[in-house]
């Protein structure tokens, strides 16, 4: 992975737009590109478009959409930018955080009206930190359907996707103009495209154990649920050709992959209540801060893991997820009746955990405090029939990247814009601010689609002619 430096290079295949990653952001971007009128082509390394689009929830959060409107939520950019604002502690860019929010409804309405990516409004349930239902989702609730359908629109539109394509190294000047890219193909040739602009797609360095390392030590050894191919490119040809980064060190965690199937857990079986304990029945955090600081709780515990228990609310809730469904059907959810057949699973005593069982419900009368500062009062306390999952903490995401301006181009130290080169979704700094407790849910997919967007808006305007 490297640049190479040219002073003049002629390219035998050339367009105008390149994108590199087929996931959400590099959907988002070539469609933009198109409907301005710009030529544009994907460059994909895998042989089937996955990326971690395709493996998460699914969920874009968004303030003030059509659908929302239509479903009589209440909401709007500003209340969004408030809740990013406020989960990341005042941290993160918020000029950025306020401009992706105000622009993140467009994005959803543009997907649904011209692009028919079925959406729609989530009713379900509020993750944490959301002061309105600012989810939206596919039917199934996958991020796999939302792939599938981004891909669709991205053929309906005629835009090129070259698959087996792994961009191996960029071409630029050595002011940092970007010319071209070299791609390796799975029998080992090489192409070579040329370019006017390029848009860096391919996510962070979640799979890249190095990086990770380096960069975030305190989650390098946890699962990895990403996709694997996200090997930190766009940062490394990034920071060779000039660019600054920020917020190395955030990520987005998860305290609820269930192990050993490595399946998330939908975070509704603890937002209705749910709790989690070690392997002595005992609870050890305030569970619903966030899922992201979440995963780091739980990796602390004895073994790495905890019992996440709840109730038939959270379970019909849940069971609306198509991962979650699989998770029952390979019976990595067991449902029971009684406290001790739920102490069984866990290996703990039993009168520990009534105990803990106990002491929530007195929280939820509002007799007693939690210790770890949460609420119990808003939700029913939990009753038989009980659902126990075995989880532990995994990274999702990196959310550090290159620092970009409002319109997705690359950054240097001085604030100055590289001259052709623009990044959105994983690639670029993320709204968490500097740590795992910044993550507002859903912010990743609201910048790999919103910024997204209007980097291939940028990208066409800049090389049209
Ligand atoms: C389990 C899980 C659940 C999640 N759930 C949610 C959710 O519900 N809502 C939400 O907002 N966010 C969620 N996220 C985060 C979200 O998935 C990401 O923020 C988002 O998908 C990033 O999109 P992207 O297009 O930047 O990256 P990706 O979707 O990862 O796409 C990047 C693409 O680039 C390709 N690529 C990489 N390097 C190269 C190269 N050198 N050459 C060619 N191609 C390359 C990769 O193969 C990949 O296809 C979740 C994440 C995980 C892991």
């Amino acid at each position: 992975m490297s640049i190479i430096t040219v002073s003049d290079k002629a390219f035998e295949m050339a367009t105008t737009v390149l994108v590199i990653g087929g996931g959400a952001c590099g959907c988002c971007a070539a469609l933009a590109v198109r409907e301005a009128g710009g030529e544009v082509m994907v460059l994909e390394r895998d042989d089937l478009p996955r990326g971690s689009t395709s493996l998460s929830g699914g969920q874009i959060p968004a303030g003030g959409t059509a659908l929302q409107r239509a479903a009589g939520v209440e909401d709007s950019g500003d209340l969004l930018a408030h809740d990013l604002i406020v989960k990341a502690k005042h941290q993160n860019d918020e000029a950025m955080a306020r401009h992706i929010a105000a622009q993140s409804a467009r994005t959803v309405d543009w997907l649904v009206e011209s692009h028919g990516v079925p959406l729609s409004s989530q009713q379900a349930f509020r993750y944490p930190g959301h002061s309105a239902q600012h989810m939206h989702a596919t039917p199934q609730k996958s991020g796999a359907e939302l792939l599938v359908c981004l891909h669709n629109a991205v053929a309906a539109a005629a835009i090129d996707v070259v698959l087996s394509a792994h961009v191996t190294d960029l071409f630029a000047r050595d002011d940092g103009r970007v010319v071209g890219v070299r791609v390796c193909r799975p029998d080992g040739s090489v192409e070579e495209i040329g370019c006017e602009a390029l848009i860096l797609a391919c996510n962070g360095y979640g799979g890249n154990p190095k990086m990770l390392q380096r960069y975030i030590p305190e989650i390098a050894q946890a699962h990895y649920h990403g996709h694997v191919g996200n090997q930190g490119d766009a940062v490394n040809w990034g920071l060779e050709l000039g660019a600054s980064v920020s917020d190395m060190g955030s990520f987005q965690g998860y305290g609820a992959v269930i192990t050993p199937v490595m399946i998330h857990l939908a975070w509704a079986c603890i937002t209705e209540g749910g709790i989690q304990v070690n392997t002595s029945g005992q609870r050890f955090s305030h569970e619903n801060t966030g899922y992201s600081e979440q995963a780091l709780n739980v990796i602390g515990q004895p073994d790495g893991v905890a019992w996440t228990i709840f109730d038939q609310r959270g379970q019909d809730i849940a069971m609306e997820l198509v991962y979650h469904r699989e998770a029952l059907e390979m019976g990595a959810i067991r449902q029971v009746d009684t406290i001790a057949q739920i102490a069984d699973i866990v290996g703990c005593d039993t009168a520990t955990l009534a105990a803990t069982m106990a002491d929530v419900a007195a929280m939820g009368r509002g007799e007693k405090d939690d210790p770890f500062g949460r609420d119990f009062t808003t939700k029913p306390t939990l009753v038989a029939p009980y659902y126990v999952a075995k989880v532990t903490g995994a990274l999702f995401h990196t959310q550090g990247g290159l620092d970009v301006d409002l319109e997705g181009r690359v950054l240097r130290e001085d604030g100055t814009a590289l001259a052709n080169l623009f990044a959105g979704g994983g690639a670029a700094r993320g709204l968490s601010g500097p740590s795992d407790w910044g993550y507002l849910s859903g912010s990743g997919l609201m910048m790999a689609t919103t910024l997204g967007r209007l980097a291939g808006t940028a990208a066409a305007a800049m090389t049209a002619d």
